[in-house]
């Protein structure tokens, strides 16, 4: 089990919601995007995100004139958005890592949701999948024997999920980091298809 660095880096803050946002919308750009999503009438919350060769070293990349620097070519209402942000408004920035052999637990030990399966969150399944290990722990808790059978029959039944998820999460990674040209062909003409494919086989219980 480790740590690595996914070559992004990620900045996450809430802001007023701008006119016009009804739902959850992405906006691509070269080895970046910005999404946002409405909570409430009043707020949205905003992820965006940016390619980067290297784990954070420097903790001004996170800045808000960086920020609105990195996505100032982005389309409406982005810039509008960064622009409205304070010096007081709280801004969330850190590299994105995934653990890189899930590990769910040893003898008396479970792990479960990131200790056990961190992974890029481009599939926004990362609670999900915590709140699942927890419920399918309960149940199993509730009628195994003896602890030892805890742990593997938790990675019996919680391991091929999860890698499915890690699977579709790494190739949604691929696609966005292909040149915009490319990807933006490949997204417009199967981002239905590939939808279904990514998130339909999780309909399955658990
Ligand atoms: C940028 C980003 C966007 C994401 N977007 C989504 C999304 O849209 N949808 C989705 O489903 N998932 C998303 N995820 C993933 C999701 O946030 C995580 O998968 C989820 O929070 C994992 O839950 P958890 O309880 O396992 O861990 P955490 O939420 O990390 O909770 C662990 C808690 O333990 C505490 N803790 C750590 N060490 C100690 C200690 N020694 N003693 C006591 N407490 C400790 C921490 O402070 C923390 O509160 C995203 C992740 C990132 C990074």
């Amino acid at each position: 089990m480790g740590v690595k660095f996914r070559g992004q880096v990620g900045w996450r803050f809430i802001v007023r919601r701008p006119p016009g946002l009804e739902g959850w919308t992405v906006f691509l750009g070269p080895q970046s995007a910005f999404l946002m999503l409405p909570i409430g009438d009043e707020l949205a919350y905003c992820y965006a995100d940016k390619a980067s060769a290297r784990s954070i070293d420097d903790p001004a990349q996170g800045t808000i004139e960086r920020l609105r620097e990195k996505f100032a070519a982005f389309a409406g209402p982005v810039p509008e958005v960064l622009a409205r942000l304070g010096p007081a408004d709280p801004i969330h920035f850190s590299a994105i890592e995934e653990v890189t052999h899930p590990c769910y637990g040893q003898g008396r030990v479970v792990l479960i949701g990131d200790a056990a399966h961190a992974m890029s969150p481009n599939m926004a399944c990362g609670a999900a999948m915590a709140f699942e290990d927890a419920l399918v722990l309960a149940e199993i808790v509730s009628r195994a024997g003896a602890a030892s059978e805890v742990v593997p029959e938790f990675v019996r039944k919680r391991s091929a999920r999860v890698g499915w998820v890690h699977q579709q999460t790494d190739r949604r990674d691929h696609l966005r980091s292909l040149p915009p040209t490319m990807r933006d062909v490949f997204v417009r003409l199967l981002s239905g298809r590939l939808y279904r494919a990514n998130y339909r086989p999780l309909l399955a219980l658990p």
